[in-house]
């Protein structure tokens, strides 16, 4: 059964996204399928005095060209659920955090005061869905208790002959959209995979809205929420990030494990100051690395736990509730000490 604190139909996302009366809601974009992506934002935009774009900033010698940030500028922070539309842990995680921003409790009614007492600091940016075309695609409400290969139907889909699309051969075809049976819902209606598009020249309307957002709202630190199957919670190394990005990832990193440990949250630290290429000849170049790009900012793809009925580890619904909220508590203290 459904816990009903599980919001992940796009019918629940514009539900819970219309209450909204604290922040502001609107339409960042539409998707290849023509559904809305709706962005939630708290806290006032500020002028950062810009003079220049990221890239030609950084060649000046100096990120204040791009961003004036002083002492007294509120953090800019960017959360991403869904952008692969099937990982549903995430999109109610972000609709949790509305909730809980607007009510004062999460949809289980549990408080999280630290978050929701601090969060006026904050500019905060919040899309549920980056991808209802796959959300739409994906014929259940939950992956919790679903066996592993069903799991991999939903996220992956399958080829033209039937056979199942696995990790990470569904990458090997790009758009993959004529190549497959049952288009998974990795993919927006086009067969893109936002994760992987070509971000000079973005093939899907998603990516380059999303992009164009960090870009101009000088982000401080995107996270975007995936679910990592049946995987303690880990957050992947990110390549072609600067050094100095990478050790402060990697301290958000150790951070997260400390508090998930805290919490009995079975977390997985994964290095981040990684060597682009050590380990593989081609380190792949993602969204995550892109929008660190466009903005200057952290970067990582959180992988949650989903519930799966598998070999691996199996977290209970409100534990991978509970780890989003440690993740958002924990962006926040990140910010505290500053
Ligand atoms: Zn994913």
């Amino acid at each position: 059964m459904v816990p009903s604190f599980w919001q992940s139909r796009l019918s629940e996302i514009e539900t819970g996204v219309r209450q909204v009366v604290k922040g502001q809601t609107s339409v960042l974009t539409t998707s290849a399928g023509g559904r809305s992506i709706y962005l939630v934002e708290y806290g006032e935009r500020e002028d950062f005095g810009r003079r220049a774009n990221y890239s030609s900033a950084c060649g000046a010698g100096s990120a204040d060209h791009y961003a004036r940030k002083g002492p007294d500028a509120k953090p800019v922070l960017l959360i991403v659920g869904g952008v692969h539309g099937g990982e549903l842990e995430g999109i109610s995680a972000v609709m949790n955090l509305i909730r809980l921003l607007e009510t004062g409790t999460d949809y289980r009614g549990v408080r999280h005061d630290y978050v929701l007492e601090r969060a006026g600091r904050f500019r905060l940016l919040l899309l549920p869905c980056m991808n209802p075309d796959g959300r739409a695609r994906l014929p259940v409400d939950s992956l919790l208790d679903v066996p592993y290969e069903e799991f991999v139907y939903y996220m992956q889909g399958s080829w033209k002959d039937g056979s199942l699309c696995r990790w990470p051969d569904c990458k090997a075809v790009h758009p993959i959209k004529e190549a497959s049976g049952f288009l998974g819902s990795y993919f927006n209606d086009d067969g893109i995979n936002l994760m992987h598009d070509n971000f000079f020249a973005p093939m899907a309307r998603e990516t380059a809205a999303l992009l164009a957002l960090s870009e101009r709202e000088a982000v401080d630190f995107a996270v975007q929420l995936h679910g990592g199957a049946d995987t303690e919670v880990h957050f992947p190394a990110i390549h072609y990030l600067p050094q100095a990005v990478k050790e402060r990832q990697m301290a958000f990193n150790l951070r997260m494990a400390l508090a998930c440990t805290a919490r009995g949250i079975p977390f997985t630290v994964v290095d981040q100051v990684v060597v682009d290429g050590a380990k593989s000849p081609y380190p792949s170049f993602n969204l995550t690395s892109a929008i660190h790009h466009t903005c200057g900012g952290m970067s990582m793809t959180f992988e949650s736990n989903m519930g799966l009925d598998s070999t691996g580890v199996k977290l209970t619904p409100d534990q991978v509730l509970d780890s989003h909220f440690v993740l958002f508590e924990e962006m926040f203290r990140t910010f505290e000490a500053r």
